[in-house]
This record gives structure tokens, sequence and C-alpha cells, in this order.
């Protein structure tokens, strides 16, 4: 895979030139190259693209221009030897399931990761004889204490959501690798821009790209990166499964890149500025956020991440109906799920996203009735405190 700028560059040019590559017309930008195949100048020349002996381009199931060039930017970004994309981020953790794992063996897994991970791990791969074991709270001797025989990979999101606690990534992958197995770091919050796994020892670094990378919340898609004897199982899975991704994607997200660097920066500074104030706030009884003085965490948080990231969690005093009258006071900010977004969104978890899970999961996870998530994005920072201070008017 080949970077039109070298690895010594700094983020922000990576960012913007990384793996860009010009056609026979010298276009600037990068080109949305929209077929589904690929034309052979003869019989023996598809015959050696098919086979392999020959490097070059077949059908977009298996590799377009377009993605490669999106594939090569991440890479330099995460500091990856390689990278594939997919449809989706789910769609990474699945492929990364189904290359490296066989029936029998199991996944290690912190709790409050993504919903829909845990509904992949725990209500469908058992199906196919693989097994999980969801490890409460964030200590590696928790994680080491339910290692088994055949555990093939340990899953974790840093800072997990919606609680913002933070992993040690380096001690998680040396019990990994102490056990046979692979640390796998889904990087949805951070980014490579604020957190790089590979460097501290994790194996393979799983993106929704249809979060921060794309950034304006207009396409889906996902990627695996690290070693290339690694990736390139889960993209053989991928070419005969087929959840790759389309170029169209693929290119919104490589000009979505161009602007991470800034956009992570701005997001997550004026997320800490925003946890600040709403700590000063006498309706607020406790703000998450991993970056702020007040958070236990924040000495590990600061030796793996440059910044926090753009999300933060904060209870009110009083229960759902207190939580629900922030929420439903709100005129700017959106009532959604969604985060990763240049508009700021705000979740009520216990009654949506945690909805599903028992009270009593939810109580022993953290998910209070008075806890609510802002995933913050580039509004003005006064119009987004103005916003909330409306709702927490009601509740003082
Ligand atoms: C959204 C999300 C996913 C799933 O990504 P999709 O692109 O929606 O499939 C996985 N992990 C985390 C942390 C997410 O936020």
């Amino acid at each position: 895979m080949s970077d039109s700028v070298g690895e010594d560059y700094q983020l922000e040019t990576l960012a913007v030139r990384a793996g860009g590559q010009r056609s026979q017309f010298n276009e600037h930008s990068e080109a949305l190259y929209l077929t589904s195949s690929f034309v052979f100048d003869s019989a023996a020349q598809a015959a050696a693209r098919f086979s392999g002996a020959e490097a070059g381009n077949v059908y977009s199931r298996f590799t377009n221009p377009t993605v490669s060039m999106m594939q090569d930017r991440l890479a330099a970004l995460e500091g990856a030897e390689a990278c594939v994309a997919t449809a989706s981020g789910m769609a990474a953790i699945l492929a990364t399931v189904m290359a490296l794992m066989q029936s029998g063996e199991s996944i290690v897994a912190a709790q409050g990761i993504f919903g829909a991970t845990q509904q992949l791990f725990g209500g469908i791969l058992p199906k196919f004889g693989i097994t999980t074991r969801f490890v409460v709270g964030t200590d590696p001797e928790a994680f080491r204490a339910a290692i088994q025989p055949g555990t093939r990979l340990l899953f974790i999101e840093t800072p997990s959501n919606p609680l913002t606690e933070v992993f040690d990534i380096a001690a998680l992958a040396r019990l990994a690798h102490g056990a046979g197995a692979l640390l796998v770091v889904d990087n949805c919050f951070c980014t490579p821009i604020l957190q790089r796994p590979l460097e501290l020892g994790a194996d393979l670094v799983i993106h929704s790209a249809t979060k921060y990378l794309d950034g304006q919340g207009r396409v889906l898609g996902g990627a695996v990166l690290g070693a290339r004897a690694v990736v390139d199982e889960v993209f053989k899975f991928l070419r005969s499964a087929g959840p790759t991704l389309s170029p169209f994607n693929a290119w919104v997200i490589l000009k979505g890149l161009e602007t991470l660097p800034l956009r992570m920066a701005a997001q997550s500074e004026a997320a800490l500025a925003l946890a600040s104030w709403l700590e000063a706030q006498p309706a607020v009884s406790r703000v998450l956020h991993p970056c702020l003085a007040s958070n236990p965490q924040h000495a590990l948080a600061a030796t793996q991440q440059s910044a926090a990231g753009a999300i933060l969690s904060f209870e009110v005093r009083g229960g759902r109906e207190a939580a629900w009258r922030v929420v439903d006071n709100c005129r700017l900010i959106s009532i959604t799920a969604n985060l990763g977004d240049t508009k700021t969104t705000i979740t009520h978890p216990a009654s949506t996203t945690h909805g599903r899970i028992s009270a009593e999961a939810r109580a022993a996870g953290g998910i209070t009735e008075s806890l609510l998530r802002v995933a913050v994005g580039l509004e003005a920072l006064t119009d987004l405190q103005a916003d909330l201070a409306r709702g927490l008017a009601t509740i003082a």
C-alpha cells in the first residue's frame, strides 16, 4: 500500500495528503472511481490479476482505487502497516471475528462496549460456537480472571461510552499476549488524532468511520487496522463475504479525514470546557469526562490519549424526570443517540441505548436514571451552554 507522502510527516499533513494517488488526468483532489469492475488488456493479464500474480484491481468487492486511498490515509494516521475498509463499523467487528476465530474459541470483552457489539458477541456469535465473557470495570486483573484456554481476542473501547472509563491499553496488550490472544481496540471515540492503540501494543484497531472519520453524519463505513498478515486474513473474509466499503462512502470518508485533526481538537476542547462549566452548575451532581482533574483516571488517560475526545456524561439532581427535562428543553442540541458529528447531540442512555438491558444490569454498569450523554460538535460553546442551562434552571 503506497503513501504519496512518507510517514515522517505530522498527522495534520498525513490527514490531507497520505494515500492520495493521481490518475492520468493529474487531478488535485482525489478521484471517485464509481465502477464495479475493471478491464484487462488480455486474457493472460486477467488470469494474472485473478490469481494474484499481478497486483491490480479486479472487482470493487475486492479492491477499488478510491477505497485504497482511504485505507492508505487511515493507515498512515494510525501508524498501521495495513488497513482494510468495511461497509460499517459493525462489519469491521464481524469480519475480524469471522476471519480470526473458530468455533470453540472465546472473546473477553469490556461490559460497556457499543450496544450492537454486545448483541453480536452475546446474542449471535454463540450460534456459531464463539462465546464471550463480559468483564465489569477497567481493572486488568478482572480481564485476566476471565481469560480461558481458547480465548482469542480481548476487546475494549476506551474511553467507554457513556461513562468515559479509561482502559489501560499497554497493560491489556501484555495480558493478551501472555495468553496467546490479540488485543482489539475500538478507537471510535478518540480517533488516531488523540490515541494510537497500535503504538501502545494493541494488535488491531477497529473504526466506525460513520462517526468522527466522516465527521458530518453522511455515510456509514468502518475499518480494521494492524499488521499486514492479520489484516490480510480479514481482507480474505471480506472479499468472499461481501461487507466491503462502497467507493462513494470511501471518497466521503477520505475527504472527511482531511479535517479530522482540526475537528478533534476543536470538539475535544469544547467538550472539556463544557464539562468544566457543567461541574459548576448547581443542578448537576456529577460530570464524567476523563480529562477533568476530578476524574480518578485522569493520570492514566494522560499516558495514552493526548486529549479526552468530545464525549462527556453528567448526572442531574433528581431522577429520570429531571434528566428528561434537560433533554426536552434543548432547542439546538439534537435529541439522538448518534455521535461523532459536527452537530452536538444529547441522549438519555437509561431509556434509549441502554433501555433494553435489565434495571439491575444498568445499575451495576453505572447507567443511572439521572445520567445524560452529550457528544459535542462544532457549535459555539456559549450557545450549547445556553441550551443546557434552560433545562438545568428547571431543576435547581
Ligand atoms: C457506532 C459504533 C460502532 C458501530 O459502527 P457502525 O458504523 O454504526 O456500524 C462500533 N463501535 C462504536 C464505539 C460505535 O460508536
